[in-house]
């Protein structure tokens, strides 16, 4: 669905990507590992394009993305592309973005009613049958603020899926939460997995990347020091790095 050849990334003079290779294959799902500042959410923002990058290519569903300038100054060139590329890889935020004045059904329906100009009604049972999966459907009325953390990241989970995107991108989905809530929020990760969608994960959660994973990337310092599948990597890490990782987090 999404493959990331040599990506490089710099905010101005500091180098976050420093030449990335990544793909996600329909149906995998991917987890990326690895401190803080090592480029994980620079590397997610790239790919749905919330961000430029300088250097390197990216392919989704084999169409490349087009470019206009060039280094420092390379940018998406077709507006288009855009649109189709982030309605396609919908991103769940750690902080869950909810609009406040909007209630939940509201949320979920926003994006594919103004920005993909979907039927309303159509729209509607949609939301409500995510809703329903992600196990809030008798919240479609009221507004965020009266919704425990784990219950808004399971509505902005069910606002990714209405958009019925080819991939899901998840960016710390649970960091924000207390572990209890957590446990809610990875259920609806693992049922999501088990069906065969299409996800990237950044998370902290080492537990929930072993579990769910097809493939897992570690970072360090914007270049990727090992990956492998989640029981090689986690039971057999060979970098030293790694292994320190792991201990410091597990
Ligand atoms: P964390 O685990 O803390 O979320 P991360 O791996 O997601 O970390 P990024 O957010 O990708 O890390 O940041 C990588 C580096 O890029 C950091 O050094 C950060 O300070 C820098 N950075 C991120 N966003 C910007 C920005 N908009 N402008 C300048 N520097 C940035
Ligand atoms: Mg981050």
């Amino acid at each position: 669905v999404i493959a990331i050849r040599d990506l490089h990334k710099s905010y101005g003079a500091l180098e976050v990507l420093k030449g990335i290779d990544i793909s996600a294959r329909k149906g995998e799902v991917v987890s990326l590992i690895g401190s803080s500042g090592s480029g994980k959410s620079t590397l997610l923002r790239c790919a749905n394009l919330l961000e430029d990058s300088q250097q390197g290519e990216i392919l989704f569903k084999g169409e490349p993305v087009r470019w206009r300038g060039e280094g420092h100054h390379r940018h998406p060139a077709d507006l288009k592309q855009v649109i189709r590329i982030r309605t396609n890889l919908s991103m769940v935020f750690q902080q869950f973005n909810l609009w406040a004045h909007m209630t939940i059904l509201q949320n979920v329906m926003e994006a594919p009613v103004t920005v993909m100009g979907r039927d309303r009604a159509e729209v509607e049972e949609r939301a409500r049958h995510y809703l329903g999966k992600v196990g809030i459907g008798d919240k479609c009325d009221v507004y965020p603020a009266q919704l425990s953390g784990g219950q808004q990241q399971r509505a902005a989970i069910a606002r990714a899926l209405c958009m019925e995107p080819e991939a899901i991108l998840f960016d710390e989905p649970t960091s924000a939460l207390d572990p209890e809530l957590e446990q809610e929020v990875v259920r609806v990760i693992r049922a999501l997995a088990d069906e065969g969608r299409t996800m990237i994960i950044v998370t902290h959660d080492m537990k929930m990347a072993r579990d769910v994973s097809t493939h897992v990337v570690f970072l360090h310092r914007g270049l990727i020091e090992e990956e492998g599948d989640p029981d090689t990597l986690f039971g057999n890490p060979k970098s030293e790095r790694l292994r320190g990782f792991l201990s410091s987090t597990m």
